[in-house]
């Protein structure tokens, strides 16, 4: 039998699992608990093998980053460019698989269109939507409840230098801070020619409400889903790709008659929690904070955010935020121009509420990271530790599919791996290893995530087949070359079965 255990709760298992107390495995167990091991998978009928080990801490998984060429820090040669990183061969593998999950589950949907807008938009729709005004004047950051005010007209801090929101003294210099990256179209560099490169994705969405849902001819509830470069002057960027100044969202935008939003928001929160679950992050890694009155922004009417367990704590990965109509009515306000929906069959026109759900494609590939990393550690006879690093990522996610590992690297077995290499690689991304011993090279495939390893051996010749070998369950199969494709396909589905 085979129990998964919390180290804390080691002791009262263990009196009532071993009657007899001199069979008690003690010194195995406190080796493992002194190597820190926050799990113990053992088999209750055998003194224990292996222990789990979740992700140490950040610095392990920046190492792990940069080794196999998942993210490098930007211009590195040059020194680096704070809070700017650059995905590697694996890394842009792995954030295209996020956001095509992201993607389908939106757009998969009878409800929900697809939109790529522009980076730079009119400066008005800034002013619009209140970036312009809100974010051009001193500003000091209260590092507590992550309230941003200005510092000229607060009287809490201009009189004992307190938050106005909390009280908390916890802050941050005023600076002269303009969120925005501010840029300059054409030729001269004038007042008239400023544009700004946008810090969300959502007001593209605004501006395109219309477009969208007459195009498309759907009526309300419906949906515009988009993913895109946002850029944000973060005051505290930090903690590896979690916030940055350059980074990408995933916004979704959901429009619906007012009076219904109170249950949309409700079924955004449960359809997004879902999401996480699908691509296996941990249900205990994450949780709701619903925004209090005060954290509460001042377009929104309700809020919530989605955190996970990131290593330096439980922080938001998701805002899901019913917007009422602030964003339509304050772009017809600018604009002129009416962003009202006529709805037939009610035959009314009204102004859309609108369900935001908001997600940072980097704070999501570092949740995925995070969450996916393990060390599976296990003492042979003499004792001695023996380290597989797996990042047990969903196989949708993994940016390779299948490591083709030959035996050895004699020719009869490496045109055998290339021929398969290129047939392979028809459908899935793939690499191929033939340098280092076997052992090693199912090591570097577990460390990235490779949910099949296929061996092509001294026996492929006379039987047309290889031997693939599971990720997680360590269970080999020999098949056929022919099937091969068709295998992996089916159990790339059928990975948790
Ligand atoms: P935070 O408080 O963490 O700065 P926010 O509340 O300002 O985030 P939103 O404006 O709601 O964030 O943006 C939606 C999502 O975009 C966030 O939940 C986060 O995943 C991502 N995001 C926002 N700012 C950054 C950033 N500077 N770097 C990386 N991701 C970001």
């Amino acid at each position: 039998m085979v129990t998964r255990l919390a180290a804390s709760e080691l002791g009262a298992i263990l009196s009532s699992h071993f009657v007899d107390q001199s069979k008690l495995p003690v010194l195995p167990i406190m080796l493992y608990l002194s190597l820190g091991a926050k799990e113990l998978v053992m088999n209750t009928s055998e003194p224990p093998k292996k222990v789990v080990r979740n992700l140490p801490d950040l610095a392990a998984l920046v190492g792990l980053s940069k080794r196999r060429g998942f993210v490098f820090q930007s211009s590195e040669i040059y020194g680096g460019l704070g809070s700017c990183w650059d995905y590697g061969p694996l890394g842009s593998l792995l954030k295209l698989n996020v956001k095509k999950a992201w993607w389908n589950a939106m757009t998969r949907r009878a409800d929900i269109v697809g939109l790529d807008a522009s980076i730079l938009m009119h400066p008005t729709v800034w002013k619009a939507s209140g970036h312009v005004d809100g974010f051009t004047d001193p500003l000091v950051d209260c590092k507590d409840c992550k309230t941003r005010f200005r510092s000229d007209n607060t009287d809490s801090y201009l009189k004992d230098k307190k938050c106005p929101q909390c009280g908390s003294k916890n802050l941050s210099e005023p600076r002269l801070f303009n969120l925005m990256f501010k840029t300059h179209m054409g030729p001269v560099e004038d007042a008239g020619s400023v544009v700004y490169l946008r810090p969300e994705t959502a007001q593209g969405h605004f501006v395109n409400f219309l477009n969208c849902q007459q195009s498309s001819r759907y009526k309300i509830p419906f949906g515009i889903a988009a993913i895109g470069k946002s850029f944000r002057n973060e005051i505290t960027p930090g903690n590896f790709i979690f916030r940055t100044r350059e980074f990408e969202q995933m916004e979704m935008q959901y429009f619906v008659k007012p009076g219904t939003d109170a249950g949309f928001f409700d079924t955004w929160k449960e359809t997004r929690w879902n999401f996480y679950l699908k691509y296996k992050l941990k249900a205990e890694n994450l949780r709701f904070h619903p925004h209090g009155p005060t954290e509460l922004a001042h377009y929104a009417k309700a809020a919530v955010d989605v955190q996970y367990n990131f290593p330096m704590g439980f922080s938001e990965l998701e805002g899901i935020h019913n917007r009422g109509d602030f964003d339509l009515t304050q772009h017809m306000k600018f604009s002129g121009k009416s962003l009202e929906y006529f709805d037939e069959a009610g035959k009314e026109k009204f102004i859309p509420y609108v369900i935001e759900t908001a997600v940072g494609c980097d704070r999501l590939v570092l949740a995925f990271l995070c969450d996916a990393y393990r060390e599976e550690v296990t003492l042979d006879e003499a004792g001695k530790e023996d380290v597989r690093v797996v990042l047990g990522l969903h196989p949708d996610l993994a940016p390779i599919k299948v490591g083709i590992l030959p035996l050895s690297k004699k020719e009869e077995l490496s045109s055998v791996g290339l021929r398969l290499r290129d047939q392979l690689a028809e459908d899935f991304d793939v690499n191929y290893d033939e340098a280092a011993s076997i052992g090693k090279r199912y090591r570097r495939q577990d460390e990235i995530g490779t949910p099949f390893c296929v061996t092509v051996d001294f026996e492929t010749a006379n039987d047309q087949a290889v031997t693939v070998r599971h990720r997680d369950k360590m269970t080999q199969d020999r098949v056929n070359l022919t099937q091969l494709n068709r295998y992996v396909f089916e159990n790339l589905k059928d990975f948790y079965k």
